[in-house]
């Protein structure tokens, strides 16, 4: 498959990355995962806005403007005639002997690949089992940068326990999952945790939240906690990979008794109408 990398178009092999960068040393970089549908990156202005803010919040340059590297991924999709599948991007601060301090002369080096990856239906049709972890991130949960490993150590958690994700909370209030926005469903509204410092703002959450308000569901964006949670009368999750999947237990115990709610199957319905299925 053909990379994307210094801004050339290159095999895997040519791809070489140094072990001076602070990708590597510090997770000192930016990334977005996007959506392909179709052979068309699914909306590319909402990651582009947020991959610009997260790069602004830790002071990283991008080493080209928007428009060309909105432009580099379209010619990428084309390069590796890609369908359906996502796009990994990442821009690392570049590379310098390690030390803390922003290296005046580092130049910042950007990667991006292609993956084919199919809808999870089955996911999406059964729903999935989530185990609560502390979320012990710091506070700029916001930026998509590539520090993750909080995130990690959360997943396997949660793989351990026999579910599939974990749902992280701090001090009982629910943020979101490993990679991925939570929602519940109480009394027919949708609740999820505001688009503050603590949660990443999804895409796929904007889009599930606009769609909602669209089909006259109504939406509260406020803090929930684990108890509300585990009373929900629904909860999904939504992520660039996950779409909107329904939970249908956390900790162990049946949410929603134990299958997907009408509410989530109606969104779900709206964002295949989305992506133009
Ligand atoms: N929350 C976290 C921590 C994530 O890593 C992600 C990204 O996959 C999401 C939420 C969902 O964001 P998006 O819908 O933009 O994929």
């Amino acid at each position: 498959s053909v990379y994307w990398f210094e801004d050339r178009f290159v095999a895997k092999e040519e791809v070489l990355v140094s072990p001076d960068d602070r990708g590597y040393y510090f997770g000192d970089g930016v990334y977005e995962v996007f959506r392909v549908y179709g052979g068309k990156l699914f909306e590319p202005g909402a990651h582009f806005e947020r991959l610009a803010r997260t790069a602004d919040g830790i002071r990283l340059p991008l080493p080209y403007s928007i428009e060309r590297i909105g432009r580099k991924l379209e010619e990428l999709v084309e390069a590796n005639a890609l369908r359906e599948g996502t796009v990994y991007l990442q821009i690392t601060r570049g590379s310098a002997p390690r030390s803390h301090p922003f290296p005046p002369d580092a130049k910042p080096v950007a990667l991006a690949y292609c993956t084919e990856v199919p809808r999870p239906v089955a996911a999406m049709e059964a729903g999935i089992a989530l185990a609560a972890v502390p979320d012990i991130r710091w506070l700029h949960c916001d930026y998509k940068t590539l520090n993750l490993l909080p995130n990690v150590l959360a997943k396997q958690q949660a793989l351990d326990a026999g579910a599939s994700d974990a749902v992280l909370h701090r001090d009982g209030i629910v943020t979101e999952c490993s990679a991925s926005n939570v929602m519940i469903v109480r009394g027919g509204t949708v609740i999820t945790h505001p688009a503050n410092n603590l949660i990443l703002h999804g895409v796929t959450r904007g889009v599930v939240l606009r769609l909602a308000r669209a089909a006259e569901i109504a939406v509260e964006e406020r803090p929930f906690t684990l108890e509300e949670l585990y009373g929900a009368d629904e909860a999904f999750i939504t992520g660039t990979t996950v779409e909107v999947t329904p939970v249908v237990a956390v900790d162990g115990r049946a949410v929603g008794g134990g299958a997907p709610g009408p509410v989530t199957r109606r969104l779900q319905r709206e964002f295949a109408a989305a992506i133009g299925l």
